[in-house]
This record gives structure tokens, sequence and C-alpha cells, in this order.
């Protein structure tokens, strides 16, 4: 498992590029390649704060692989310029930077929006501080760490965000509807009980309609894991979903030799 640390993040971020044959798998020089912003355009915007060049880059890789839009400052200054630009649904925030205390810039932020923030610590003594705020950090990380479990926080963060009053978006493809804060799923007016790896899964595909996501990402996506071999487990699970999904106009298809990709009339 990879950890974030500032020593080890060029060669971690260059093995990445090396997993085999996920050719959807964003390579680093491709993290900030406009496309993309496009291509996920309608999920949820974040602000990364971070001075340290190469733990930016491998964060917004991984939030980017995870279907996040990213955004990241390396000052408070340009931090306070792009959180009211972008009005992020969420700011990942080392608290030590070089212009601004960590913690004063959290409370500013806050004092303008309810925006939850993960708080990156390098140090034993910021966490000490940061556990014992009252100030309302949603969660924190202290260096090094894997940045799947950052990513996981993220993930959590963001649905019970979802789950508070006015907060909650229900995903539509076709006459699809799947309502991630409820947990529920309609094919047109047509409630559908899905098991939770099942609702996870659809949610991904509905995250991101008429792309080819890989078995390999929908495994580390859904799952939490990607070994290679395990692929099989999502081949089950899609096939339980188009019978459950039967009636639906949105059909996951295969791409034969890739994976999976949800299509609708309308895509
Ligand atoms: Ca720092």
């Amino acid at each position: 498992m990879p950890n974030v640390s500032s020593s080890g993040c060029a060669r971690i971020v260059a093995s990445l590029s090396g997993i085999g044959g996920d050719d959807t798998r964003l390579q680093p020089g491709e993290a900030d390649a406009p496309t993309y912003a496009r291509r996920v355009s309608g999920t949820a915007r974040i602000v990364v704060v971070e001075d340290d060049a190469s733990v930016a880059q491998l964060v917004t890789l991984y939030l980017r692989n995870a279907g996040y839009i990213v955004e990241h400052a390396a000052t408070g200054q340009r931090a306070r310029a792009l959180f009211d630009e972008v009005k992020p649904a969420l700011v990942v925030l080392d608290l030590g930077l070089p212009d601004a205390d960590g913690i004063d810039l959290f409370n500013e932020l806050r004092a303008q929006a309810d925006t939850p923030v993960i708080a990156l610590t390098a140090r034993a003594e910021d966490t000490q501080t940061v556990a014992g705020l009252d100030a309302g950090m949603d969660d924190y990380l202290t260096k090094p760490f894997n940045p799947r479990e950052l990513v996981s926080r993220v993930r959590a963060i963001l649905r019970r965000a979802a789950g508070m009053p006015g907060g909650g978006r229900v995903l539509r493809v076709g006459n699809l509807s799947v309502d991630p804060a409820r947990h529920e799923v309609l094919v047109g007016e047509r409630a559908v009980a899905l098991r939770a790896k099942e609702f996870e899964l659809l949610e991904a595909f509905c995250r991101q309609p008429g792309m080819v996501l890989t078995r390999d990402r929908l495994l580390e996506d859904v799952w939490g894991f990607a070994y290679p071999g395990e692929t099989r487990t999502v081949d089950v699970h899609v096939k339980q979903l188009r019978d459950k999904l039967a009636g639906a106009d949105a059909k996951i298809e295969t791409v034969w030799g890739v994976g999976y990709k949800l299509v609708a009339p309308s895509l």
C-alpha cells in the first residue's frame, strides 16, 4: 500500500503508472489534463490545500481517479481565492502552510461556509491540536498516510453531507434514479432492492454514465482493493444488477477486454 510522505511520492506515482493493462487509470502526466475535468463534470469539487508538491500531486491523482474534480492551492492566499471561486464540496487542508496558520485558515473558511474539511497534519502536536479542537474539522490524517484512506474518508464525509437536509443529489440516467442519501433505486416508478455492494456498484456507474470503467477500477472503488484475479467479483455483481434492473432503459454494457459502461438512450 502506498503511503504519502515527502520522500516516497515520486516513486509511488511512477509505480502507479506501471499497473498493468488498466488504460483508463490516470497516468501522472495526465492528472492535469483539462479533458478529465470535462469527463467528470457534475461530480463533487474538492480543493486540496497543500504546499508540498509531491503530496499534492499524489492526493490530486487519487481524488481525480475516484471521479472528483480537484483544484490545488499551494498557499493560504490561493486557498482563500479558490474557496470563493470554486465553492468546493470539501476541502483537504494541510495545516503546515508557508503563509498561513492552518487552524486560522480553517476558522476563516468555516466562517464563510459549512464546507467539510479534512486536515492533513505532519506532526504529533498538530494531531493533538486537531483532535482537541472543537472547531469542527470533519476528519484528519497524519502524514504519512495512505491516499486510499483519504479517498475513502472523503467519500464517507460527502455521503454524510449528502444525507443532510437539502444536500442530497439524486443520480438519474434514463429512467433509472439512484438516491445515495436514502439508499433507494427506482426503475421508472418501481423500487428496486439492492444489496450494499450492488448499490455501490450502480452508484459508481451512475456517477460516470457513458464512461468505460475497468474491472480493476470498480474493484478498487467499490470493494476498496484491486487484486488480479478477483475481478470475477465484479462480473458476478454486474450480472445480479442487470437482472434486478430489468426494465431500465439504462443498461450496463460489456466492453470486451476492458470493463463495463452504463449507457442510456440519451447518452
Ligand atoms: Ca506543509
